[in-house]
């Protein structure tokens, strides 16, 4: 490796070392090399563009309480710089609910059928303020961005090969780096955004077994359709594995629920798992 490129992975060490923060509750250690200025800024733009390209819907019943839910929940999801806003996008045919970087929350009137009520739609806006929170959209760009950089050193490396022998590394360096280190990744962020989600849900005063209903609402919806997954169910692929974690959390949620913020619990209360 030529002094050019140990300076570039020392710069990238760095980089790595001081890009490291902690997701709330889980304190998973994850790397953000995005800060929160600019995903709100990032977020801000996609939204508009959202905004601008759908119709709003000002549906008497759930508009309202989406932004009951939204401003109930986001009270008390620690997200810095947070410029939160929930939008009901009326499209009947999709399934589907996400937030953007920054606290940018849009539910499309399709998923409500299986939210059917303020429980079910406050379990969907929980998971996805706490994407938000986790901040798991700048990481999979940090990551992104990791694998890139990472990809111009080794493309350094490899120079003094043959090009075949590069071209079939850098291939294969490629699909390890997308299927060993982003996929995965994802389907841990979605635990840890049920993980949030149901507690949050539970702080903000919902009651949180309207989680476990939702999912297996989703998982009976999915095997009706067998030949037409939502776009919500593309990207949260529901299981058993996954209804049996939130049923694990239930414990201590339900003692959020039943101890709110603010409540006269005593302070000097033992943690519990
Ligand atoms: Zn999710």
């Amino acid at each position: 490796m030529t002094r050019n490129n140990l300076t570039f992975v020392a710069l990238l060490a760095a980089v790595v070392l001081t890009g490291c923060s902690t997701v709330p509750i889980t304190g998973r250690s994850q790397l953000l090399l995005i800060s929160s200025q600019q995903e709100v800024a990032l977020g801000m733009t996609e939204f508009e563009k959202i905004k601008k390209q759908s119709r709003i819907s000002h549906d008497p019943t759930w508009a309202p309480m989406l932004q009951r839910i939204g401003s109930r929940i986001s009270a008390i999801a620690p997200l810095p710089n947070a410029q939160w806003e929930f939008v009901l996008l009326d499209d009947p045919k999709t399934v589907n609910a996400f937030c953007l970087p920054g606290g940018k929350v849009s539910v499309y009137t399709g998923i409500l059928g299986i939210a059917k009520d303020e429980g079910g739609l406050a379990t969907i806006v929980g998971h996805e303020i706490a994407h938000a929170v986790a901040r798991h959209g700048s990481e999979r760009m940090s990551h992104g961005i990791l694998v890139q950089a990472g990809g111009v050193v080794l493309d350094t490396a490899m120079q003094s090969r043959t090009e075949a022998n590069r071209q079939a590394f850098m291939t294969a360096y490629g699909l390890a780096s997308q299927v060993g280190f982003l996929l995965p990744y994802s389907r841990k962020q979605e635990y840890e955004a049920d993980h949030l989600g149901v507690i949050y849900m539970a702080r903000a005063g919902y009651d949180p077994r309207a989680a476990v209903e939702l999912w297996q609402r989703f998982a009976a919806y999915s095997k009706q359709h067998p030949n037409n997954t939502p776009s919500f169910l593309r990207t949260h692929p529901v299981d058993e594995a996954r209804i049996a974690q939130i049923q694990k959390l239930m414990p201590a949620a339900l003692k959020e629920y039943n101890n709110p913020p603010g409540a006269t619990a005593p302070a000097s209360a033992p943690a519990r798992r």
